[in-house]
């Protein structure tokens, strides 16, 4: 006869999409019984209130660890076969390409319902035969009309719709909170403080509630650590940093082709004859919705939490006009969204760090960097088997081993 289960208390500390996809992981498992065990989702603020909510939520198959990234690339088309991940987050494959081009800059002006003509603008009217045959000349994929042909210096392709897919981050990582509630997770809003530990192993963790109140304790045996540029805070040996970065979202002129660009743009500076070159990323989403990224920068070391998350306008006006220099449909379209958030990056190791740590019981899930959107689901996958089955079974992690680097 099998061996009864024993009992679980399992606390994530973290709900950006490492810890909300990892819950929802655990609560599909099936040695998860909801009658027996707990798991429990510890947020600081709110759910996606990080990166996790404002990356741009590119999926790829060339995209790194390739420890993980065929694992969790399948999986991101299984969750939104399963679940309606096209309506419900906005899944889809999507070509990608590097382009690189000449800017013409525009006077730069708030957008306006009522502002249907832009006078200082001038159309570059990309859809003549003639332009149309110039983004053809350069190699430019005939889906890809959004683009002023006459700046064009090079079309490389990157991905193609079956190696390239998109997710919308927020839509995607809320959904797999609420998918995991609905399995029997709790989710408990307050900042985790101190993880406790008893003859190696841990035993609990304290928070301040969310909405104040005295310190809680909540008991574990399993606890990870899923709070991406955070995570030092919780256990500062963990070798992980945070770096800022802008991002804005516009409602194009008119719905573009699903194309997902790197760009390095070559921009003349105002009054003068220099010019400099710039690398905004652009994501064409299906809700009528482009998303661009600039550069990130260290100015503002990385806040408390994420509400505190300083936006600097003017860097976000720089990414509206650089994508605007390039597409007449960005530039009379309506900017929707300016916001910042922080990249959870890593000192030591490439990142991610998944697994287990020298403290037993205590697991980590951190410092994804720039593809934490792509390798959430086999990340999480993997840490739910290492809970449930003592060892990772559905890929080899060994080198993303959180030992090996604290
Ligand atoms: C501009 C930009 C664009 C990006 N684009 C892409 C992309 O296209 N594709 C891709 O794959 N990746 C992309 N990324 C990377 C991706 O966003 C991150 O790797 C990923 O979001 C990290 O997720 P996370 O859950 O580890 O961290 P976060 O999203 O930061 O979540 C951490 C969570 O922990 C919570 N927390 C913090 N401290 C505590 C505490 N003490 N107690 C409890 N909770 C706490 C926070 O409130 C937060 O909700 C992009 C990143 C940026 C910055």
């Amino acid at each position: 006869m099998a061996a009864e289960q024993k009992k679980r208390t399992i606390v994530i500390i973290g709900g950006g999409i490492i810890g909300s996809t990892t819950a929802y992981f655990l609560s599909q498992h099936a040695s998860f019984n909801k009658e027996r065990d707990s798991i429990t989702l510890l947020e600081a603020t709110k759910i996606a209130g990080g990166a996790s909510g404002k990356a741009g939520g590119l999926l790829a198959l060339w995209a790194y660890p390739s420890c993980i990234v065929p694992l969790s690339y399948k999986l991101h088309q299984e969750l939104a076969e399963k679940h309606g991940g096209v309506d419900r987050w906005g899944y889809r494959a999507v070509h990608c390409g590097q382009v690189d081009m000449y800017g013409t800059l525009h006077k730069s002006k708030a957008p306006s319902s009522t502002d249907n003509e832009r006078l200082d603008s001038v159309s570059l009217e990309k859809r003549s035969k003639k332009a149309l045959g110039l983004l053809r000349a350069a190699g430019v994929p005939r889906e890809l009309d959004w683009v002023a042909a006459e700046g064009l210096k090079a079309y490389d392709e990157m991905g193609t719709p079956s190696t390239t897919a998109q997710v919308h981050p927020y839509q995607f990582t809320t959904s797999m909170a609420s998918l995991a509630e609905e399995q029997g997770v709790n989710i408990v809003y307050g900042s985790a403080k101190n993880i406790t530990q008893e003859a190696g192993a841990v035993k609990s963790v304290t928070y301040k509630p969310r909405d104040g109140g005295e310190e809680k304790t909540l008991t574990a045996d399993t606890i990870i650590l899923t709070a991406g540029p955070w995570t030092k805070s919780i256990w500062p040996m963990a070798p992980i940093s945070a770096l800022r970065a802008h991002s804005v979202t516009i409602k194009p002129s008119r719905p573009v082709s699903a194309f997902c660009l790197f760009t390095s743009i070559d921009l003349p500076r105002r009054n003068a004859r220099t010019s400099k070159t710039v690398t905004p990323e652009i994501y064409a989403r299906p809700n009528n919705e482009v998303y661009a990224c600039g550069e990130g920068d260290t100015l503002i070391p990385l806040p408390a939490s994420s509400d505190l998350v300083e936006v600097d306008e003017s860097r976000c006006q720089d990414i509206v006009d650089e994508v605007t220099s390039i597409s007449e449909e960005l530039r009379d379209g309506e900017v929707t969204a300016k916001q910042a958030c922080y990249l959870p990056n890593v000192s030591r190791g490439g990142g991610p760090m998944v697994g287990e740590t020298k403290v037993r019981g205590l697991l980590m899930g951190a410092g994804h960097t720039c593809w934490g959107i792509q390798n959430a689901p086999g990340t999480a996958k993997c840490l739910s088997e290492l809970v449930w089955d003592g060892k990772v079974q559905s890929a080899d992690l060994s080198s993303l081993d959180p030992r090996k680097y604290m």
